[in-house]
């Protein structure tokens, strides 16, 4: 079983694991290009490095929102996942009306289409941020490799199902659009807040647990590394202090928990 439900109020919520990449130790240690690969090493310890991809399900008053859609089932061995657990909660892919996209990275958007190119989530519209539309493509405009113009011409077929929102828009009652930004430059979250209960998915603030103590370490796939680490000192600071409940895209599965001030960074406590 690889689904987590939950309330927040009168939300019904459900994390949704697509997969657990199995990321080996060196790769993991490689991707921290301002922190010593000692350092790294010491800090991940005794750990399996986490890999998980866990995807927010959100039905407000009847309407279902996907935080991001992972791999697919064209993804890499072991992805595809968030399909099963959607049939698992009797739910089919036509069944979603918003896919909130966070941000661009293939292991977040690859799974909007099948292997023959059409949507996966038929009857869905697909919201996202102007930043994260202009940053990327913008980038594969630019980029001669073949991936990259079939991405590029895949979004611009799909553009008139995109809105654009900022930080403080609700999408949908109870859930409104966090900004993130820095580990790409439009990274946005959703704040759900519901009959005084709240929950804040902060997708890849962090890709690994040793980062809260270590928050400025840069990650290998930051577009801006400087502001990802502002962006990652502000909203645990905000979590911290209002002991909000927290969701991370990469952290063990379900990813869920409270995070507290330990040392000089912070502490995860998972939920039971
Ligand atoms: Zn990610």
């Amino acid at each position: 079983m690889s689904v987590h439900q939950f309330s927040i109020g009168e939300l019904e919520c459900a994390v949704l694991q697509e997969g657990s990449a199995f990321m080996d130790r060196a790769n993991v240690i490689a991707r921290y290009p301002n922190a010593d690969p000692a350092d790294v090493d010491a800090a991940l310890g005794d750990d399996e490095p986490s890999g998980s991809l866990n995807l927010l399900l959100i039905n407000s008053g009847g309407t279902r929102i996907l935080a991001d859609v992972g791999f697919g089932e064209a993804g890499p061995p072991g992805m595809g996942g968030v399909l099963r657990g959607l049939g698992e909660l009797g739910l089919a892919p036509g069944d979603i009306d918003i896919i909130f996209l966070t941000h661009f990275h293939s292991d977040h958007i690859a799974g909007l289409c099948d292997e023959a190119g059409a949507p996966v989530y038929a009857n869905a519209r697909y919201i996202t941020t102007q930043a994260e539309w202009d940053e990327w493509t913008g980038r594969w405009a630019a980029s001669s490799s073949a991936a990259d113009q079939a991405l590029l011409e895949q979004f611009r077929a799909f553009q008139d199902r995109f809105t654009f929102v900022s930080a403080g828009d609700e999408i949908a009652p109870g859930v409104t659009v966090v900004d993130l930004a820095g580990h790409t430059q439009g990274h946005a979250g959703l704040l759900l807040e519901s009959q005084g209960e709240r929950l804040l998915h902060v997708v890849d603030l962090l890709h690994q647990a040793f980062q809260l103590q270590h928050l400025d370490w840069h990650f290998g796939f930051d577009s801006d590394g400087a502001a990802a680490v502002d962006t990652r000192r502000r909203v645990l600071g905000e979590c911290a202090e209002g002991q909000i409940l927290t969701l991370f895209y990469h952290l063990d599965f379900p990813g869920l928990g409270t995070v507290a001030r330990a040392g000089t960074g912070y502490g995860f406590t998972p939920v039971a």
